[in-house]
């Protein structure tokens, strides 16, 4: 049989990594800061009761009309300028979709986020990598400068920022909105671990360029279910619904997102659980001499001589943490999700063993 070489991938897709956090059995698994804890127990009860009501021989609902109004409601933000998507990964590819291309620049601001270049780049926008300064921060008036020069449709802001830890100031991001051209975009993937007067939410009656996303996987422990929704002017969410597929939520994906969102405070009654974790974990490492990151989210950066090494020996040790260690920009650091207290000790015990 005659065979033809293969296909090779879009040029402009040849250098472009997959997405890696590996996904290995461990004992205690901190490496992709999810909750340790499950959703209400009674919320899948709820979804299955109502998914019997439901005919799935019929597509979902298109427009996802009682999610989008249930975010809404616990918003604050009218159902016109709300759209869910499968996860905030997928906000980020009809943004980008919509909103990027190959004429168009995205600015961010490194180390943050793998996922806020990756999706340009498989979009074909151009990704313009703005470095932060030693304490992670932006240098406002560095990247005040390079929006005038660039001119980038996007910016991107990730607050609290990941993997680093902090929230951006919000004079910072109106700096930014000042300057911009376009989309200011700030990811607060987890918003709820950090002050609401962080939250760029404030910011959005007042400028039509900023989007705030958000997601269901943090500190609504609903990673599984892969929901997350954007605020924005009607006029960009109009927009979203040009580059979605048809019927992009499934009737599962709705049902699960409304039932969370009736249960927001109970869903949301662990956050401060999550957060003493974080902190007890600051102060141990800092206490054996590790440098650490101060954090307003659900994890910590920590940094140290050997990094790899030291994952291995957490590993070895039934603990699974995200390796950074040869990350550019974020050498010899590791990252550590806050779970339950006994994840904590666990971690905790480990370091002490295994720091030289
Ligand atoms: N934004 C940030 C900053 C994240 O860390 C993550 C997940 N690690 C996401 C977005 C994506 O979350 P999801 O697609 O599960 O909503």
């Amino acid at each position: 049989m005659l065979q033809k070489p293969p296909l090779p991938v879009r040029h402009d897709l040849a250098d472009v990594e997959p997405y890696v956090s590996p996904q290995l059995p461990a004992r205690v698994r901190l490496n992709t800061n999810e909750s340790p804890y499950p959703p209400p127990s009674d919320l899948l009860d709820e979804v299955f009761a109502a998914l019997g009501e439901q005919e799935l021989n019929r597509y979902p609902d298109r427009d996802a009309e009682a999610l989008t109004s249930a975010i809404a409601r616990h918003t604050g933000w009218p159902g016109d300028g709300v759209w869910p998507a499968n996860g905030s990964n997928e906000v980020f590819l009809h943004l980008f979709l919509a909103f990027g291309g190959p004429d168009r620049k995205v600015m961010v601001f490194e180390p943050t986020y793998s996922l806020h270049s990756l999706i340009p780049r498989i979009t074909g926008t151009q990704v313009l990598e703005m470095p932060r300064n030693e304490d992670f921060e932006i240098d406002v008036d560095m990247a005040a400068r390079a929006i005038r020069r660039e001119q980038p449709a996007v910016v991107i802001v990730c607050s609290p920022n990941n993997p680093t830890g902090l929230t951006e100031p919000i004079p910072a991001i109106k700096a930014l909105v000042e300057e911009s051209p376009g989309l200011v975009v700030v990811d607060e993937a987890y918003g709820e671990f950090a002050d609401p007067t962080d939250s760029a939410m404030a910011l959005l009656a007042e400028r039509t360029q900023v989007v705030v996303v958000r997601t269901l996987s943090k500190a609504w422990r609903l990673a599984g279910a892969r929901i997350g929704y954007l605020l924005a002017a009607p006029s960009i969410v109009a927009a979203m619904a040009r580059v979605r597929l048809p019927y992009h939520l499934s009737t599962f994906t709705q049902l699960v997102g409304c039932a969370a969102l009736r249960r927001a405070a109970e869903a949301l009654t662990v956050v401060d659980a999550i957060k003493a974790e974080r902190d007890r974990m600051s102060v141990e490492l800092h206490a054996m001499g590790v440098r650490s990151w101060p954090s307003k989210s659900n994890f910590v950066l920590f940094q140290t001589s050997g990094a790899g090494d030291l994952w291995q020996s957490l590993f070895d040790r039934g603990v699974l943490v995200r390796n950074y260690a040869g990350v550019r920009g974020l050498e010899n650091c590791l990252r550590v999700t806050a779970g339950r207290p006994d994840e904590t000790d666990a971690f905790l015990d480990a370091m002490k063993e295994v720091l030289p």
